[in-house]
């Protein structure tokens, strides 16, 4: 039997900017929900790519952990399109959660609870060498038992938009890291670490802390919200293709400036986020010594799953 036909496609429930989601269910049990996210394949690029597409999103497959979603199975359809069929999570994203300031209250230690299971999903990644490349609230899905769980890996994003045109209007910079914007080739799990940062920053304040209108603009909030740039802070800085950064230069921000904002978390909160916002992706800190952190130890505990906040 073929993937394909494992599953039966439902309505449509969702759509986004590269894809089309629909809920499903497996043919040998209706009670069993997915989601099939058939992937809007740029036309240029259908042409013998769905074999590739599909044996690199494989390896995905085999990332199975509480906190990222599952990927249960990937097939291309007729007219070449990728299908993603994946675990079933109706209940919104923390995006949703973080906007809805009137009917949803949450403070401290659920905020620590979010971020254990964001940083634990982040771990495994790179853990097994997955970089996820677009870390952001909206791609933070929840379950019904208050999971968080890590969607739209960057990868199968990839295949939609190869040649990155639609970059500046609709894929969201707010979460990336100074050395995509300067343009760096070679990056690593840093990349990622600094958007679960501005995840963190965005918990703690209600609204995007670095809201970029553009990549030059972006880069100027790095500026002025963590400090410039430079070849004191990070050395090799200036070399990067298309570094730039607008004069006069502000100097990293130290605690006083993270506490007045970010207070909420508290000191060892504060701390750890400061690590992660590092500009130099060589010094900042990595997924594992995240998990390592005193902050995580402290009080007040993590909420437990069952008592975070949802909505309805
Ligand atoms: P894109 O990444 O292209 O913007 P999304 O992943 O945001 O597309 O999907 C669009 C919509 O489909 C979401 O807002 C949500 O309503 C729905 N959706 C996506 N994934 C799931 C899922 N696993 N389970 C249930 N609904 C989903």
């Amino acid at each position: 039997e073929e993937e394909k036909d494992k599953y039966v496609k439902g309505k449509k429930v969702g759509e986004g900017t590269y894809a089309n989601v629909y809920i499903g269910h497996h043919k040998s049990d209706p009670s069993n929900l997915v989601a099939i996210k058939k992937i809007k394949v740029q036309q240029e690029y259908k042409e013998g790519m769905a074999p590739d597409a599909i044996r690199e999103l494989k390896h995905l497959q085999e990332l199975s952990h509480p906190n990222i979603i599952s990927l249960l199975s990937v097939f291309s359809s007729k007219d070449q399109n990728l299908n993603l069929v994946l675990e079933y999570l109706p209940l919104g994203d923390l995006e949703v959660l973080i906007k809805d300031i009137e009917n949803i209250h949450y403070g401290a230690a659920d905020i620590k609870a979010w971020m254990g299971m964001l940083s634990r999903a982040i771990w495994f990644c790179h853990e097994n060498f997955v970089l996820h490349r677009d870390i952001k609230p909206n791609n933070l899905l929840i379950a019904a038992d208050g999971e968080i769980k890590l969607a739209d890996f960057g990868l199968a994003r990839s295949f939609a938009d190869p040649y990155r045109v639609m970059t500046s209007n609709v894929i969201t910079r707010w979460y990336r890291p100074p050395e995509l914007l300067f343009g760096a080739k070679h990056y690593s799990g840093a990349v990622d670490i600094w958007s679960v940062g501005l995840v963190f920053a965005e918990l703690v304040i209600r609204n995007p802390y670095l809201p970029g209108d553009t990549e030059i603009d972006q880069i100027a909030k790095i500026c002025a919200g963590i400090g410039t740039p430079t070849e004191e802070n990070w050395a090799g800085v200036s070399k990067l293709p298309e570094y730039t950064v607008p004069s006069p230069t502000t100097p990293v921000h130290g605690p006083e400036h993270y506490l007045g904002m970010f207070g909420t978390a508290g000191p060892d909160g504060v701390d750890l986020l400061m690590k992660m916002l590092i500009l130099d992706p060589r010094r900042r800190i990595t997924a594992r010594e995240v998990l390592e952190h005193r902050w995580w130890r402290g009080e007040p505990r993590a909420t437990r799953n069952e008592d975070l906040p949802k909505k309805g």
